[in-house]
C-alpha cells in the first residue's frame, strides 16, 4: 500500500522533462541559466583541492553556522544564537525535517493555497493533516477565514513570503493579524517559508526574523540555492528556538548527518564576499524587462513583488485548462510554464501560468518573441 497515494511526480520535473523533449525554452522549473558569480565558482574550484571533503559536524560547518548568525543580524538586526541554526540540505530538507520532527498523529497543519508543493507529504507521512486555505482572489490572507480554519487540533500554520507562485509579499497588518491569531493560540508553531527573502521588489520583505512575539514558535527558513543562483548545491538554513531545535536535529541527524561539506565552506567564503542587497535589484530588472517584452502579447501580466516567478492569464487566448494549455505551449510554440492550477489542492483553474525570469536576455527574449507569437 503507498504511503501516499495521491502524490505524483512533480509538476517542475515534469514541465522540465518534457521541455528538454520538445527542445523548448525552460521557463517552468525556477533555477538561473546564467553563469554563477565568478567568485563563488573560483572558491569551490580552489576547494577541490583542499582538506575539506570529510564530515562537518551535524549541524553545519561552523565558521558557516557563525557566518548565518551574522548575516541574521545585518539583513535583519536579529541576534541568533549559533545553536539556533541548522544547515540543511536546501530548504526542502529543512521543510521536511521540521515537519517531520514536530507533528504528531492527527495533527493539523494550515497551508494557504496557492501553495507550493513540498508540505504536504512530511505532513501525511507524520499522519498528521493538512488543512488548506484558500487566500483571497489577490492573494491576500483572509485572517478571518484563516482564523476559522483553526481548531484545537491545529499545531503549526505555514507561511511562505515572498509567496511561489504567486509573488506576493505580506505586509505589516498581516503580520499584526498573524500575531493577534497566534496570540490567541499559544500552543501553534509558524513555519516560514522565506526563500525568496532577497528577491522583492518595490515592497519590503518583512521577515519573521523581524518579529519578537513570533520567536519563540517560529521555524524560518532559507536557501542559498535561490539566493546565490546555485540551486543544484541544496544548500539552505533554518533558524529555530532550541526548544525546536533539540527535535529538529533529532531527526535531521538520521536524515542526512550533516550536509556536503564542500559547498558549505565554499558558502561561508562567498558570504565574506556578496552583497545580498544587490540581489533585489538585480531580479527587478529583469522583471521589468520580462514584462515589457511580453507588453504586446496576449497575455495578462500579474503583479509581482517578490520571488522570480511572473504570473500570467492565458483567458484571452484559450479556454483549455492550464495544464493542457502549458503541454500546447511547449509543443506548439517552444515555451515551457508551469500552470498554477497544480499548487492548489482542489485544482482550482483560473487559467493561469507562471513563467520564471531568472534568465539570461537572450533567453528572455527568445521567450517572449515566441510568447507574443501565441
Ligand atoms: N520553498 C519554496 C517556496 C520554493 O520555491 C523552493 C524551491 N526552491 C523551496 C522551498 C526549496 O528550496 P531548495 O531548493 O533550497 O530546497
Ligand atoms: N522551487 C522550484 C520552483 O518552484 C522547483 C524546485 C523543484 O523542482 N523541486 O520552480
Amino acid at each position: 500500500m503507498s504511503k501516499l497515494p495521491n502524490v505524483t511526480t512533480s509538476i517542475f520535473t515534469v514541465m522540465s522533462k518534457m521541455a528538454a523533449e520538445y527542445n523548448a525554452i525552460n521557463l517552468s522549473q525556477g533555477f538561473p541559466n546564467f553563469p554563477v558569480d565568478e567568485r563563488l565558482t573560483q572558491i569551490i574550484s580552489r576547494l577541490a583541492t583542499e582538506n575539506v571533503h570529510q564530515y562537518t559536524p551535524m549541524s553545519g560547518y561552523p565558521p558557516l553556522i557563525t557566518k548565518i548568525t551574522g548575516l541574521v543580524k545585518s539583513s535583519y538586526q536579529r541576534e541568533t544564537l549559533e545553536t539556533e541554526i541548522l544547515v540543511t540540505a536546501g530548504a526542502t530538507q529543512a521543510i521536511f525535517t521540521t515537519l517531520l520532527a514536530l507533528l504528531q498523529p492527527n495533527d493539523e497543519v494550515i497551508i494557504l493555497d496557492p501553495s507550493y508543493d513540498c508540505y504536504e507529504a512530511p505532513i501525511l507521512l507524520s499522519n498528521a493533516k493538512p488543512v488548506r486555505v484558500s487566500l483571497n482572489d489577490d492573494y491576500t490572507p483572509n485572517w478571518n477565514t484563516i482564523a476559522n480554519a483553526f481548531s484545537d487540533k491545529t499545531k503549526m500554520i505555514i507561511i511562505n513570503n515572498p509567496h511561489n507562485p504567486t509573488g506576493k509579499i505580506l505586509n505589516k497588518s498581516d503580520f499584526e493579524n498573524l500575531e493577534a491569531l497566534l496570540e490567541k493560540h499559544p500552543n501553534v508553531l509558524l513555519l516560514s517559508d522565506e526563500v525568496y527573502e532577497y528577491i522583492t521588489f518595490e515592497q519590503k520583505h518583512i521577515s519573521t526574523h523581524t518579529r519578537k512575539k513570533l520567536f519563540d514558535r517560529c521555524i524560518t527558513i532559507s536557501s542559498f540555492g535561490k539566493s546565490f543562483h546555485v540551486t543544484g548545491w541544496k544548500i539552505g538554513y533554518l533558524v529555530a528556538p532550541e526548544h525546536l531545535m533539540k527535535e529538529i536535529k533529532k531527526v535531521h541527524q538520521f536524515l542526512v548527518f550533516s550536509v556536503n561539506s564542500i559547498c558549505q565552506v565554499a558558502v561561508s567564503e562567498y558570504l565574506d564576499l556578496v552583497a545580498v542587497e544587490e540581489i533585489s535589484p538585480f531580479y527587478q530588472q529583469k522583471r521589468d524587462y520580462f514584462r515589457a517584452l511580453l507588453k504586446n502579447s496576449r497575455f495578462e501580466l500579474m503583479p509581482c513583488e517578490g520571488t522570480y516567478f511572473q504570473v500570467a492569464s492565458y483567458s484571452n487566448i484559450s479556454d483549455k485548462s492550464d495544464v493542457d494549455f502549458c503541454k500546447q505551449l511547449i509543443k506548439d510554440h517552444g515555451v515551457a510554464a508551469i500552470p498554477i492550477s497544480t499548487f492548489y489542492a482542489d485544482g482550482k483553474d483560473l487559467k493561469l501560468i507562471r513563467f520564471c525570469f531568472a534568465k539570461d536576455d537572450f533567453t528572455l527574449e527568445e521567450a517572449a518573441k515566441r510568447l507574443c507569437a501565441v
